[in-house]
């Protein structure tokens, strides 16, 4: 059996919460939907899924888990995986932005998206947050992004030190790390629900703090610089 990853949940999740918290049945068109998205096996790269993956009925499976893992479900739970509790409530918390990062995901399958495969070593934070964060990441490497929020920053008298520490690549390594600095979304799309980047949403930042900044839940630059230790 092929484990549920976090953007499959949270799909399952929001057809939960879209039917008053309880799961659909594999019959529905919601559970045959999703089925036939997740069949394309874009988030599961590079691994070999068996006949019956993801199958409407592996929906309603997964739907009747989350749905006994919400905290107002009053019967025994059946048996879900570890991250079922955790989706559900989180949907319980802020339902629209919930549903809203559904359909952003759904989305980017929908557009042919994929996961990068769990050996990817450009990328080993991308699995954690799934495909939104992925796209987020490309696009903080987009050079002509990169270029504008730079000279706007130059432009208003700043320096392409890094915002949170302070690092300068020029000042540390010369003429090679001149202008050298990485981008960083502040509020990444997926959060925001907005479809353009503004340039007030980039950060920009060492490669120190910017691995910081995505390292399991994405954190923004000032809660990095809360843990910033002097001499450290
Ligand atoms: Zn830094
Ligand atoms: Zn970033």
């Amino acid at each position: 059996m092929v484990d549920w990853v976090y953007d499959e949940l949270v799909l399952a999740a929001d057809l939960v919460s879209g039917n008053g918290w309880t799961g659909v049945r594999a019959a529905s068109p919601d559970a045959q939907a999703l089925s036939a998205l997740l069949r394309r096996g874009q988030l599961h790269e590079g691994e070999d899924l068996p006949a019956n993956f993801r199958s409407p009925s592996s929906i309603q499976r997964k739907t009747y888990d989350l749905s006994t893992a919400d905290e107002h479900y009053e019967g025994t739970p059946t048996r879900g995986g570890r991250l079922d509790a955790p989706i559900i409530a989180a949907f319980r918390e802020d339902t629209a932005g919930m549903q809203a990062r559904a359909a952003a995901i759904r989305a980017a399958l929908e557009a042919g998206e994929t996961l990068p495969a769990a050996n990817d070593e450009e990328e080993p934070e991308a699995r954690e947050g799934g495909i939104l964060e992925h796209l987020a990441r490309r696009r903080e490497r987009d050079r002509g992004l990169r270029s504008r929020k730079i000279r706007a920053v130059l432009a208003a008298g700043g320096t392409t030190a890094c915002e949170v520490c302070g690092f300068d690549f020029g000042v540390t390594y010369g003429e090679r790390g001149e202008g050298y600095v990485e981008v960083h979304h502040i509020r990444p799309l997926h959060v925001t629900g907005a479809t353009t980047t503004r340039l007030e949403d980039l950060a920009l930042l060492c490669a120190n703090c910017h691995r910081m900044c995505h390292r399991g839940r994405w954190i923004t630059p000032d809660e990095v610089r809360v843990l910033l230790r002097p001499g450290g």
